[in-house]
């Protein structure tokens, strides 16, 4: 069947379902469509076909089309309490009509007066039957304009069993804009592991086992394309079935969100030879794409004897050292980190014993070294942690480095032309910190992950960056034009010249974008409407300080101080604390710091606290419960704060509190502390809101709290039951979802009820989409990163208040994160 086109019934603003006001419609119970907030009055036929119904109270007609879609039209919202009034028919059941015909007349005003909206429904009620692969919203449609486009996915076709008796399959029209990309894939594989069924995705000639994101993107499935879904197992009906409604739902991606401008174009019309990947550090780049030489070694088996190997092997080692080291020297705070663990693999006593081994058996040094490591990249690589497994990169790296000093090689040296976008298979740590920065405005990978530590090295240094895109990519020749689109997490390889110069338009907008920011980061921040909201950092350490104070940050937030506390053998004492603490605060020049009390145990470990192996650390000894139980680092703590000066710069921050009784003891300390000082000044205590224990009792907890700041982080872990460390869960966590956001609007109502300022220092206020709705619950401290400072402010300053704490009430209403993430990028494109 060709496709249906839907037209407009009536006049007037087509927007996405998701934003009527009525979880009815909103949350697609009767079916897929499109709203129309219409300006005419008379609701005409949206294709041939027939009439089945039309309403007694004449508000709503149900159409059957010729293909056998069925159409409902529903004028208005609660309109059929008006009985009848202000609505005329005029067609009755049965009667056969043109597009265009008039099907009913409604007086406006007495209709937008008496009924609770005007909104129009327009809804494609047996959508098992036909699937919705096009949309226009965002724009006025005149009656007989393109609504929607329409497939039939054929009811024969749904379900049925293939020749080989145990497998079922299903067929789809993949209704995502941006086709199976990182996120949706691994939504889809979310899915699938719920069930015991192979379930896998079979496009043309290429399948993909639904478990596997990156071999879900690699089919390359693109908007509007037929797939099946393939099962084999005992429970492979409801495995194929899940996957597919989850597929065919959309995802909230069905490019509601694709309205107009360059975005619009871009992202409605996925050109052919768009390439799919996860993001690993944001932004667009625009540029013709290089391959990264690859080094080749020849390396011999046996050695010349074990003395010379031994000490060839030492020579290249403490090279190695050497050349980490002057990097370290010369990196930023992430470089350092990174490189300060490649120093202690370097040292590992097992390593060098079992490379020393293979010398002893008469290996050469660089086979012994290729051995010994290899044995521990497998090992990690075959942990089934996909954390542990990126991290082999580390040794790979290793690996290479240590190789080249021994054959007397060289990294391969390779000249970069001007905007060059780096394509590997893969890059170590060590490749990327090398980069030439003048040069490579983005890298594509087709291994990697998000969490990588080229993913954290490649953001540090600002360079758009997208992991884990597949095969596909060895596809892209060397000298290729592209768009490396890593906030979509799209590479677009030849766009042609419309898409080329939408790309463009949208660089150009951002880079324009950032220096106006840059230009204002030094003043306070109120939003347009008037409103104090101010624009906090969060810390880590006294580089990061500089950075926030040199951007605008009007304070921080968030003083992470267990940074302090880990990788090392002992607790920093007393003294070493205060050092430390003081230098942030100089950094900060007498701006307020929220000090944060250790936050350790859970992901962040410090062996010598002997916490113990616990099941679920996560929810076991961390964050306060650390510091209760070992009440002198508390102490020590509390002391090297107060000590800072001026008195006053600090405030205490309680991570991780549950309920009252765990901040009590927490000011009896302080208390305590302040009188031993001699302080005669009251010290501001606050505490993190992180478990939803606390956000649901926050007007409890606001009683006797300074102030509340909210952990998106944790809040969104914990209200989702879903590790933030763990990345098959990666696809679903997100602090957008409706119940984080709920949960925050409760934390700002009981900070209100007892005038408690409410911050928020977790991810979701560097988060662009998050900041309006933040800010519309009642947030009025944001602390971000340092690098997102002026940005933060600048956005902030376009924001109105009242409208953001409609659009908050409107999010909080949708089902997904997904569909709020869409609402609020449209809001944001109409600021614009
Ligand atoms: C949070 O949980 O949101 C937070 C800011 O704390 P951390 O990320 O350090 O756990
Ligand atoms: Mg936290």
């Amino acid at each position: 069947m060709a496709d249906l086109i839907i037209t407009a019934p009536v006049k007037g603003w087509a927007a996405p379902l998701e934003e009527v006001p009525d979880l009815v419609f909103a949350d697609r119970m009767m079916g897929d469509g499109v709203a129309i907030h219409p300006t005419g009055s008379t609701i005409h036929a949206p294709c041939d076909g027939t009439v089945i119904a039309i309403h007694a109270a004449r508000h709503a007609v149900t159409l059957r089309s010729e293909e056998g879609a069925e159409i409902l039209i529903h004028t208005g919202l609660d309109t059929v309490a008006l009985g009848g009034e202000g609505f005329k028919a005029l067609v009755t059941d049965g009667a056969t009509v043109s597009r265009g015909d008039p099907l009913i007349e409604f007086d406006i005003d007495t209709v937008a007066q008496r009924a609770r909206s005007l909104v129009t429904p327009v809804i494609i009620t047996n959508a098992d039957d036909f699937q919705i692969v096009k949309r226009t919203t965002g724009q006025m449609v005149g009656v007989g304009e393109a609504l929607m486009t329409v497939k039939a996915i054929g009811a024969g076709q749904r379900i049925w069993v293939s020749d080989d008796a145990a497998v079922l399959s299903r067929s789809a029209i993949v209704p995502l804009v941006h086709g199976i990309h990182a996120r949706p894939a691994a939504r889809l594989g979310e899915c699938a592991r719920n069930f015991e069924a192979e379930v896998e995705i079979v496009k043309g000639d290429k399948r993909a086992n639904v478990r596997s994101a990156v071999s879900l993107m690699g089919l390359g499935v693109k908007m509007g394309d037929q797939i099946t879904i393939e099962g084999r197992g005992n429970d492979a009906r409801a495995a194929i079935e899940a996957v597919g409604d989850l597929l065919t739902s959309g995802m909230g991606e069905t490019g509601a969100e694709t309205a107009r401008s360059p975005e619009a174009i871009i992202a409605s019309d996925v050109p052919e030879g768009t390439l799919a990947g996860v993001t690993a550090s944001s932004g667009i780049a625009i540029g013709k794409t290089a391959w990264l030489a690859v080094a080749s070694v020849a390396v011999d088996r046996d050695g010349k004897g074990i003395a010379e190997e031994n000490s060839s092997l030492s020579a290249a080692l403490s090279k190695v050292r050497q050349s980490i080291a002057n990097a370290s020297a010369k990196g930023n705070d992430a470089q350092r980190n990174i490189l300060e663990a490649h120093l202690a693999f370097l040292d590992d006593a097992d390593l060098l014993a079992t490379a020393h081994k293979h010398v002893g058996e008469g290996r050469s040094a660089a086979f012994a070294w290729l051995s010994a490591i290899g044995d521990q990249i497998a090992i990690l690589q075959n942990s089934g942690n996909a954390r542990m497994a990126e991290r082999s990169d580390d040794l790979k790296d290793l690996e290479q480095q240590v190789l080249l000093a021994l054959t007397g090689g060289e990294a391969p040296i390779q000249n970069f032309a001007p905007d060059t976008i780096l394509l590997a298979e893969d890059l170590l740590p060590s490749q990327i910190i090398a980069l030439d920065l003048q040069n490579v405005k983005g890298i594509a990978l087709a291994h990697g992950g998000p969490t990588s530590h080229v993913a954290i090295l490649a953001a540090s240094m600002n360079v758009p960056s997208l992991a884990a895109m597949g095969d596909a990519l060895k596809s892209v020749a060397a000298g290729s034009m592209v768009v490396l689109d890593a906030d979509a997490g799209l590479l677009h390889v030849n766009p042609d010249d419309c898409h080329m110069a939408a790309h463009r338009a949208r660089l150009a907008q951002a880079s324009e974008r950032e220096a106006d920011a840059l230009k204002t980061a030094q003043n306070n921040c109120h939003s347009a409407d008037g409103t104090r909201i101010e624009i906090f950092a969060n810390l880590g350490s006294i580089q990061d300080a500089r950075l926030a104070s040199e951007l605008g940050a009007e304070g921080s937030g968030l003083l992470r101080t267990e940074f302090l506390f880990m990788g090392r053998a002992s607790a920093p004492d007393e003294d070493e604390q205060l050092t430390s603490y003081q230098g942030i605060a100089d950094a900060m020049e007498g701006k307020p710091i929220i000090v944060r009390l250790l936050d350790i145990g859970g992901d962040k470990p410090a062996p010598y606290l002997n916490l113990g192996a616990e099941k679920n650390p996560v929810l076991g000894l961390r964050g306060i419960r650390v510091g209760l139980a070992h009440p002198e680092l508390l102490e020590s703590q509390i002391r090297a704060i107060l000590r800072v000066q001026p008195l006053g710069q600090c405030r205490i921050m309680v991570p991780m509190i549950a309920s009252l009784s765990e901040l009590r003891p927490v000011q009896a300390v302080v208390e305590k502390v302040r009188t031993d000082l001699g302080i005669t000044d009251a010290i501001k205590v606050g505490v993190m809101i992180e478990t939803p224990a606390a956000a649901a009792t926050a007007d409890l907890i606001a009683t006797e709290a300074d102030f509340l700041s909210v952990g998106t982080n944790d809040l969104t872990q914990y209200a989702l039951a879903m590790d933030r460390e763990n990345p098959s869960v990666a696809g679903g966590i997100d602090a957008l979802h409706p119940a984080v956001l709920r949960l925050i609007a409760q934390s700002c109502k009981g900070g209100a009820q007892h005038e408690r300022q409410v911050g928020v220092c977790g991810g979701l206020a560097s988060d662009p989409l998050g900041i309006p709705l933040l800010i519309g619950l009642g947030v009025t401290e944001l602390s971000v990163t340092a690098a997102f400072v002026p940005k933060a402010k600048a956005m902030v300053r376009q924001l109105n208040i009242p409208a953001c704490a409609k659009l908050a009430e409107q999010a909080m209403r949708l089902s997904s994160a997904a569909d709020i993430r869409l609402l609020v990028r449209k809001f944001i494109e109409e600021l614009n």
